[in-house]
């Protein structure tokens, strides 16, 4: 079966894929449909923490599949209830609402933001102000608020109400909140496909104290740099801040779609009965999955994510052909002399899976990559990069 063929005739051309058909792997090797086999270092774009077909997440899902697959949020089910208190108790937020996708995760924040602000300070009030180069997602509301215009071309007329500051910026975020009725400002502690920023520590304290002093929410998209990513659980969490609203999804259940919006104490009660809904949100065997995933995210595992990270700046930073290397954890990007398509085409057919952003090379390994697959693939990406 030519299954570029049938692809490219029947699925809506959105994607650019790569020349490649995965159709099986274990852990950070993936393999394609000629047996040739790849070190991931993308982790299908910061999703399956542990690579694939891991043997503790299977069966974590496995044994949800075999008790109910789903319910309907009409009913209690241990796995959401279990997950939200996870959740709250490692971040010391509140409450939770599970969606789908980290698009949805961020509506959802959205929504809460409104309505808080709505009640608070007035209906005029529902300005949210977010970063340029960030993203946010694809609906269209989750696409007025990423400050990226070249996605906006086209799709006009977006939800209104989103103003964009300047990465690291206070001033121009002082600025739009003293000229804007804002409700919430929402930033990605490190911004992925924007081309793998972390934002200033000093800027992200800035905001949290603006935000305190006005009554603004304080808005944390983690659904890329979330779950472990960063070295820390949350990346927020490497800034000693205390957003009210946390949104995630990406790599929390490690493959299968699940979204969670974390409520602080300013908002826990925002959301009432009929605010807001999902028919799969919440999903019992995603729930299962990601309790699974969450409870192997402890101290050593994020030791070793600090490890890893560590390494590869180590092998890469300084070194022929890198101008430099960004971001935190496993969310790291290298800034190449050559272009980054050609890097990245050339890893490829090495063996190596990387991906862009932004004119960056964008490196999302598995949170447990072993090493020594990481140092030959970062052998690999070395060699490329110097040519
Ligand atoms: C991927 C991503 C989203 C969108 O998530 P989907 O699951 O694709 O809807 C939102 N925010 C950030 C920071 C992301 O990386």
């Amino acid at each position: 079966m030519d299954v570029k063929a049938l692809d490219q005739q029947y699925v809506a051309g959105t994607y650019n894929r790569f020349p490649v058909e995965i159709v099986s792997g274990k852990g950070s090797i993936v393999v394609d449909r000629s047996g040739k086999e790849y070190i991931d270092l993308g982790s299908g774009i910061a999703v399956n923490a542990f690579g694939v077909a891991d043997e503790t997440w299977q069966q974590a899902v496995i044994a949800q599949m075999g008790k109910f697959q789903h319910t309907s949020n009409l009913y209690y089910t241990e796995p959401c209830a279990v997950l939200a208190k996870m959740l709250c108790e490692r971040t010391g937020l509140k409450k939770v609402f599970f969606s789908n996708s980290g698009a949805e995760a961020n509506e959802c924040a959205i929504k809460v933001a409104r309505k808080y602000a709505a009640e608070k300070k007035g209906k005029d009030c529902y300005y949210i102000l977010t970063l340029e180069h960030s993203f946010h997602g694809r609906t269209l509301t989750t696409l007025a608020a990423t400050g990226q215009d070249e996605f906006h071309q086209l799709f006009q007329p977006l939800t209104p109400g989103f103003l964009h500051a300047k990465v690291n910026d206070l001033d121009d975020v002082r600025a739009k909140v003293a000229a804007y009725p804002v409700a919430a400002i929402l930033v990605e502690i490190v911004q992925g496909e924007g081309g793998v920023i972390a934002l200033d520590e000093s800027f992200v304290k800035g905001l949290e104290t603006l935000c305190r002093e006005q009554d603004i929410l304080l808005m944390c998209d983690e659904v890329q740099i979330g779950n472990g990513r960063s070295g820390q659980l949350y990346g927020y969490m490497n800034y000693g801040v205390k957003p009210d609203v946390v949104t995630t999804a990406k790599g929390l259940c490690a493959g299968l779609p699940l979204g969670a919006t974390m409520l602080g104490e300013k908002v826990e009660h925002t959301l009432g009965f009929g605010d807001h809904g999902s028919t799969f949100g919440g999903n019992p065997i995603c729930c299962a999955g990601a309790i699974s995933t969450l409870s192997r995210i402890d101290e050593e595992l994020l030791a070793g994510v600090r490890e890893r990270s560590a390494y590869i700046v180590g092998r890469l930073q300084g070194k022929k052909g890198v101008k430099a290397v960004t971001g935190m954890g496993l969310l790291l990007g290298i800034d190449p002399v050559r272009p980054d398509g050609d890097v990245i085409r050339e890893c490829l057919e090495q063996g190596v899976l990387v991906l862009s952003a932004h004119g960056k090379v964008r490196l999302l390994p598995a949170l447990n990559i072993p090493l020594d697959l990481l140092a030959q693939a970062v052998d690999v990406l070395e060699e490329v990069l110097a040519k």
